[in-house]
């Protein structure tokens, strides 16, 4: 009998995925056409094969569509023309030369990101501190997580993360402050839901607002704004007064615990102190304190809730006191744990890319600039810190810094005060950015020069997570036109600036190396970041580098999970030392004029500015529109309406944003995501209105804490459009660009009529092909614009307090032939198979809306989230959006009883 062997497959890719501190394992197979699939790594210890719902769409978003694939030159009427590489390149040192000559080193400046893959941020951070001489390189990490850095550096000593992942499984208490785990790091919240539901943990949420992470808590304590120092402070209390510190753990390795608890019995000298300063109440405060004092496997998990703060570094140190002054650090199930928000935030904290930093997470001090100058053999060191980002583009404002080069980020979105960042950039002397998309709000300012950088699948090096692993991200797609890796272009630079011999890698395997071996450069045990095992890696061994904590150094096989359990700080006396906190205050109190507090987060499928995110039409479905969340009682305070709109001012700026009523909000408070810009938005960049306020240790900007006003606006009519991109909808009106099936579209509000929409929409389509509905005195216009036999445009108008549903036109476009059936039914607006409108999409990978899941959980009381994955699947591949179906689940029960 003959046997043919099956043809082997494509071969999958093990790289990392490019958003969040998570670091999940990812197989790409490439399909040959310049798209892959995607699958969770079932080997990578961060996931084991798991992936969220942002991770399992990111084959969808690898397309060219958006991507700048030639470096650029902007000509005199500010429009760009196509250079090649040498004359970018040249053009760009040349800059830096004449600037360096005329101001002196310190008017340049790099702004990175923790989108960088380690070698990127290696060599520009190289370039910058060693060989140009100026000090300011500064990352958009500074908004994430620099409060952790300097927590970490002032009370352990280093910028060690303690624990790692494995302690989400065995810890027997879990503690999320300021930390929307479920939506932010879903593939962590699904570990910890798993140790809840096998091992019984129990888990803790403390944040100012109920959020998906807060379902199934067995405590939420939704405390006042900026007032997480004190209920630790009172916690480190109730430990001393209980008997509970281990006096052991703090004579050996422990500095500084007496004035701390002095300090924190200042704060917090009781519970009633606690309640007074939090808000909470007594029996929440005693409960938390008697199950944290109670449960020797704790991990206290943070992030941006306590990062973004003006008293950022002192809300880290009061976590760790608490670990510290019982010696529940570094082990099993056990310790204080930051979870960070970026792929390699952490890999942009090892090479020195925050501007207090030095480099291999050295300072500078006179003895660590001199060891880093002999090893890189550098002719001009930066001698002192430099601007953190927000005094950086102050620094742009005022003229001190002249020139510019960003890579990777979009602070004239992220920053605040954004608009006045993007102002600020437009006069640099030379402005450059490297990136991978050729429009967003940053190239909006008018850089003299555009550098298209490779993207996430074309691009090769390295990333930490937050638990300190080290893994490969891997190229598995050709890099297009003429589309470099950014190591490639700095370098490039470097030797242009007469730097060839330091700059002359073969590869992002030589870059890791030296990093490597720099990390291990008169180590001997000093410090804590010490990769020197890797400090001769080949570049076969570096291709195959599997996932692996550090610190490793030279003749260490395996990484190291955990540190600190038998002290060994990274110290002069290897101690850790606890600090004396400043009362806790939020940075600026609201006022009559502003009588509200303005937080700012991420919303669960979408990144950053959603430049790759916003390229998935599943994506896009879960929050459609950038909308504010408000507590209804603050919106009949202020005559708000649900899914009305609003205008959100501070004393910085204003954005009109969508109005959703949320009873998880705090009162007093609104939430805005940060991922909306001038690119898929009307007016909705909400870093424009946030305040620049920042901690004294860290320089983080307080994002969460703004003082703002908001009152109703309202429009005349709603609409959508699908297709037609380049559509103008009369001025003034609110649009929001969505990704849906088969293009784009775009959710609007106006002032205009359906007559002023009727008279723009045949002026764009034309009338061959239109087929057109218009009811005036109902305020009706429906047309939708067939070519070819397939809905190639369609623009739908309602009156304001009608606005038309889109589901059922989106399938029309989605799909192929429109047949004649279909046409009547694209005017009537009404499904074309008689569906029900779904709603706002829940489950990403099923495509289940919020009403389907709604109607299920209506059938009856004791409908469970096992049912409802059964009957419509939600819920049963990612997971990302069980807290959410927990959550309506929840909602219905209370709203229709049985
Ligand atoms: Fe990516 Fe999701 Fe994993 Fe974060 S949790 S790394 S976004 S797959």
């Amino acid at each position: 009998m003959r046997h043919d062997a099956p043809l082997a497959g494509p071969v999958p890719t093990r790289t990392t995925c490019p958003y969040c501190g998570v670091g999940c394992g990812v197989l790409a197979t490439p399909d040959g056409k310049g798209g892959a699939t995607i699958a969770g790594d079932p080997d990578h210890p961060a996931n084991r094969g798991r992936l969220c719902s942002k991770g399992s769409a990111l084959g969808e978003t690898l397309g060219l569509g958006t991507r700048v694939l030639h470096p650029l030159k902007r000509n005199a009427r500010g429009a760009y023309d196509r250079v090649s590489w040498d004359e970018a390149l040249d053009a760009v040192a040349d800059g830096l030369k004449t600037i360096i000559a005329r101001d002196g080193p310190e008017a340049v400046a790099l702004y990175l990101s923790g989108q960088l893959l380690t070698e990127d941020y290696y060599v520009a951070n190289k370039l910058m501190k060693g060989f140009i001489g100026s000090q300011h390189v500064d990352t958009n990490s500074r908004l994430c997580m620099a409060s952790t850095v300097a927590g970490h550096r002032r009370v352990l000593g280093s910028d060690t993360v303690p624990g790692c992942y494995e302690d989400l499984d065995s810890a027997d208490l879990m503690v999320l402050v300021g930390s929307n785990t479920a939506w932010c790091h879903p593939i962590l919240f699904r570990r910890i839901q798993q140790n809840r539901a096998e091992r019984g943990a129990r888990v803790v949420v403390i944040d100012p607002r109920v959020t998906a992470t807060a379902e199934d808590a067995d405590l939420v304590l939704a405390l006042k704004p900026g007032s997480d120092s004190a209920l630790f402070a009172g916690l480190l209390v109730h430990l001393a007064d209980a008997g509970l510190i281990d006096r052991a753990y703090i004579e050996h390795h422990v500095a500084g615990f007496d004035a701390a608890l002095a300090n924190a019995r200042e704060i917090a000298p009781d519970i009633a102190a606690v309640v007074a300063r939090t808000g909470l109440s007594e029996a929440d405060i005693a409960a938390f304190y008697a199950l944290w004092a109670g449960t020797p496997a704790v991990v206290t998990a943070w992030s941006q809730g306590v990062n973004q703060s003006a008293q950022g570094t002192d809300k880290v140190a009061a976590i760790l006191h608490c670990h510290l002054a019982t010696g529940r650090i570094g082990r099993p199930g056990g310790g204080p744990f930051s979870l960070t928000g970026q792929p390699n935030a952490m890999g942009g904290r090892e090479v020195g890319g925050l501007a207090n930093m030095l480099a291999a997470h050295m300072g500078y001090s006179p003895a660590e600039i001199d060891r880093v100058r002999r090893f890189w053999r550098a002719p001009r060191m930066a001698g002192r810190e430099g601007f953190k980002a927000v005094d950086m583009m102050d620094a742009v404002a005022d003229g001190r810094l002249k020139a510019m080069w960003v890579m990777a980020t979009n602070p004239a979105v992220s920053l605040p005060r954004a608009d006045a960042v993007q102002a600020a950039l437009r006069g640099l002397d030379l402005f450059v950015v490297s990136e991978n998309v050729l429009s967003n709000d940053t190239l909006a300012a008018g850089p003299h020069y555009i550098l298209p950088a490779a993207a996430w699948g074309e691009k090769d090096g390295t990333v930490t997570n937050s638990e300190r692993r080290i893994s490969r991200q891997r190229g598995f797609l050709a890099l297009p036109g003429e589309v470099k890796p950014d190591w490639w272009i700095i370098c490039e630079v470097a030797e242009r600036l007469g730097f060839e011999e330091a700059f002359d890698y073969a590869g992002p395997h030589e870059i890791y190396a030296e990093h490597a071996a720099l990390s291990a450069f008169e180590n001997a045990g000093s410090r804590d970041f010490d990769i020197g095992a890797h400090g001769d890696l080949t570049r076969h061994a570096y291709d195959g580098l599997a996932p692996v904590q550090w610190p490793v150094p030279v003749g260490q096989a395996e990484g190291t999970a955990r540190l600190f359990a038998e002290g060994g700080f990274f110290t002069a006396n290897r101690k850790a030392t606890m600090r004396p906190l400043a009362l806790p205050a939020l940075a600026a109190a609201t006022t009559e004029a502003f009588p509200l507090l303005l937080n700012t987060g991420r919303v669960r499928d979408h990144w950053h500015t959603m430049t790759r995110t916003g390229l998935s039409a599943r994506l896009s479905a879960h929050v459609a529109e950038p909308t504010v969340l408000v507590h209804p009682d603050d919106a009949a305070r202020f005559g708000l309406a649900a899914k009305g709109f609003a205008c959100i001012a501070t004393a910085h700026g204003t954005v009109v944003l969508k109005i959703a009523l949320d009873p998880g909000a705090q009162k007093g408070s609104l939430f805005a995501p940060i991922h909306w810009s001038g690119e898929n938005a009307s007016n909705a960049r909400i870093g424009a209105a946030v305040h620049p306020l920042v901690d004294p240790f860290s320089g983080q900007p307080e994002m969460k804490a703004t003082p703002a006003a908001i009152a109703p606006v309202s429009f005349r009519s709603r609409g959508f459009l699908l297709g037609a991109d380049d559509f103008a909808l009369p001025e003034g009106s609110w649009w929001t660009r969505v990704a849906v099936e088969g293009g784009l579209g775009r959710l609007f509000a106006t002032q205009a009529d359906a007559a002023e929409l009727m008279q723009l929409a045949r002026e764009a389509f034309g009338a061959e092909g239109l087929i057109e509905m218009v009811d005036a005195e109902r305020g009706l216009y429906r047309c939708s614009l067939i070519r070819d036999g397939r809905l190639a445009a369609a623009l739908f108008l309602g009156p304001d307090h009608d606005a038309p549903v889109w589901d059922a036109v989106k399938l029309a476009f989605a799909s192929g032939e429109v047949d004649p059936r279909q046409r009547l039914a694209l005017l009537s607006g009404r499904s074309l198979d008689g569906a029900a409108d779904q709603g706002p999409t829940v489950c990403a990978c099923f495509g289940v809306g919020l009403n389907a899941i709604r109607a299920a959980f209506a059938e009856g009381a004791s409908v469970t989230v096992e049912e409802i994955g059964r009957k419509l699947k939600a819920g049963t591949n990612c997971g990302s959006c069980l807290p959410e179906i927990r959550r309506i689940g929840a909602q219905q029960r209370v709203e229709v009883p049985a």
